[in-house]
């Protein structure tokens, strides 16, 4: 990675003592690199040099994004604008202004050509030095217009439209980030970086369930990290102990790496082959093993691993991959394939579970709690248009073929009935249009707790449930999956969260609808026992945990794990059930966890 010691965020040059970081692992594994410190909010960007020859390329960039960002301000900072009321249309127009000013646009050009940058690290320098003067301004009134000139710089990032989709990060990079998004990890993953440090996320957050697929080792947790190192620094990962080394010793490097080339990744341990895509207990009692896909190319995977089909594919991969929503053919065409890879357990292709702000990309319709907001199935019923688009292409790839739909974030039967009316609308236009379709089932998430207390009729509703613990318990206990700050009231053994789970099991019972529990508690060693326990008969996980849950669930009894369960009913805190279940995992299974669970 080049350096730049003209860089006024990031770039180190001098020989710094070693520094450790206590860090949360996420994804196992350990790697030696050198950090890539990655800026932004809704569009990620790092440090790029470029040649003189893409100089102009670079230019022409940055003008069409300043562009396209001054005809924004100008719709949006328009009296008649329906989009603004008159304080805000007066905002805009300020930052309008800003804009226009010829020596904005002219300072920025200067610092591509004379330092070789990329546009988005010249803006954000640019606007970091302005920022800079604002801020030690001692009149509050000037001194707050830091926060606009943020949000013009983050408008023009966005009309970059990211660089990162465009070039790849150099070899052994190990990339550094308050947080990422899941769309950042699709965008790095062909530049395949050693590593992922991040300040926010949790195990449950996508980017690093995305990870754990890729086989990317990755912490978080690490608060300012983006004061604590800078691109270029060498940094070790240790994705199994949860530690960051910046600027290591050379004691500590011979520690870490192979001897031969200085840097390594030591990935997870490839699962044992698990045969048919079922487990079975020491008593007998069978359970169906299948895949979370997140990326395709996954799907190879799973069937080299036995899995019994593809539990869960979720499709915003695609609309990542496209940077936005990809044709009926297109989807058509990669849901096919995951069909054929998938055999004949079949593929569940959940629709896009995306938030609005990744639809329409303007900072204007940005929601305040994008959890809490037009996301996932509400988007598809708002705009019905993409939904039909993906419902279309599900029903090509299901003729002759075993594809299944899944509704995301459903909370009640009327998401339901309202997505089945386009389905069967569009199936109908279809069939009289000659076009070849089959007949998929229809299943939904089950991760909002209105669903879980009206599981009886729901479940009437549906041909079968997967139960996505990871929203699940963020929704229950009210605990953002994604927030660092709040991990300690996001517990997944929580009394309230087994609770949800039990009566969701024992309902798929008594209306014989499958329960498929595909949230990443269907990939823990240490959870397992306990879904089996309640009643889980189906399990959906990342590939590379088929080998870890294939080798407990032949390991145990299944009426010890109804036994486990009944003791866990009568405990009421979140830590008293991870107390209990640790016990009997440590004591009674220690000899079928993976190495670096057991307890040392
Ligand atoms: C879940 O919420 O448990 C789930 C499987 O879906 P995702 O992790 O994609 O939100
Ligand atoms: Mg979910």
């Amino acid at each position: 990675m080049p350096n730049s010691s003209q860089g006024n965020v990031v770039t180190s040059q001098k020989r710094s003592p070693e520094m450790r970081f206590k860090a949360r692992s996420v994804s196992r594994g350990i790697a030696i690199g050198k950090a890539v410190c990655l800026m932004g909010d809704s569009r990620q960007y790092y440090l790029r040099h470029i040649s003189a020859d893409d100089l102009e390329r670079e230019l022409r960039r940055l003008r069409a994004a300043f562009r396209l960002s001054v005809r924004q301000l100008k719709k949006l900072s328009a009296p008649t604008s329906s989009l603004a009321s008159n304080s805000a249309s007066s905002i805009f127009a300020a930052h309008l202004l800003i804009l226009s000013d010829a020596s904005l646009l002219a300072s920025i050009e200067q610092k591509i050509t004379s330092e070789l940058i990329n546009a988005e690290w010249a803006v954000r320098k640019t606007f970091d030095e302005h920022i800079a003067r604002y801020r030690a301004m001692s009149d509050e009134h000037f001194r707050d217009k830091y926060l606009d000139l943020d949000d013009i710089a983050e408008r023009v990032m966005t009309a970059l439209g990211g660089g990162s989709r465009q070039i790849g990060l150099e070899p052994e990079s190990i990339v550094v980030a308050r947080e990422l998004r899941p769309s950042t990890v699709v965008e790095l993953r062909n530049s395949d970086p050693l590593a992922l440090i991040t300040e926010h996320g949790g195990w449950t957050s996508h980017s690093f369930i995305l990870a754990r697929e890729l086989s990317i080792p990755a912490v978080t947790g690490i608060r300012r990290i983006l004061r604590k190192l800078n691109t270029g620094d060498m940094v070790i990962v240790d994705g199994f102990n949860g530690q960051v080394i910046v600027n290591p010793e050379q004691k500590t490097l011979d520690e870490f790496s192979s001897a031969k080339t200085g840097t390594t990744v030591l990935k997870q341990e490839r699962p044992a082959e698990i045969g048919n895509g079922f487990a079975t207990t020491l008593d007998g009692k069978q359970i169906e093993l299948l895949a979370n896909v997140d990326v395709p190319r996954g799907a190879r995977s799973s069937l080299l691993n036995g899995a019994n089909g593809i539990g869960l594919f979720r499709s915003e991969f695609l609309f990542n991959r496209f940077g936005g929503f990809p044709s009926e053919m297109q989807q058509f065409a990669a849901y096919r394939r995951l069909a054929d890879q998938a055999g004949s357990g079949g593929v569940r292709i959940r629709t896009f579970d995306i938030d609005v702000g990744q639809k329409v990309d303007r900072s204007e319709d940005r929601e305040l709690n994008p959890a809490l907001g037009l996301r996932a199935i509400r988007l598809g019923l708002a705009y019905p248009h993409d939904l039909r688009t993906q419902f279309r292409a599900i029903l090509r790839a299901s003729h002759e073929r075993k594809v299944d739909i899944v509704l995301p974030l459903v909370t009640g039967i009327s998401d339901i009935e309202e997505s089945r009316a386009i389905l069967e609308k569009e199936r109908t236009d279809m069939l009289e249009d000659g076009v070849d379709v089959g007949d998929p089932s229809i299943g939904i998430m089950i991760e909002v707790p209105s669903v879980v207390l009206q599981i009886d009729d729901v479940l009437q509703t549906v041909d079968f449930a997967c139960l996505g613990t990871n929203d699940l318990t963020q929704y229950i206990l009210a605990a953002d999956r994604d927030n660092e700050t709040v991990a300690n009231w996001y517990r997944t053994l929580h009394p309230a969260v087994l609770k949800c789970i039990k009566m969701v099991a024992d309902a798929g019972h008594k209306h014989n609808k499958s329960v498929v529990a595909c949230g990443e508690m269907a990939g823990s060693p240490f959870y397992v026992p306990v879904l089996i326990g309640m009643g889980i008969e189906s399990l959906s996980m990342n590939t590379n945990s088929l080998g870890n849950v294939y080798r407990i669930i032949s390991g145990i009894a299944y009426d010890e794990a109804v036994e486990l369960v009944k003791q866990l009913s009568a405990l009421r805190t979140a830590e008293a059930v991870e107390q209990a279940v640790k016990k009997t995992v440590y004591t009674k299974w220690s000899h079928l966890l993976p190495s670096d669970m057991v307890e040392k």
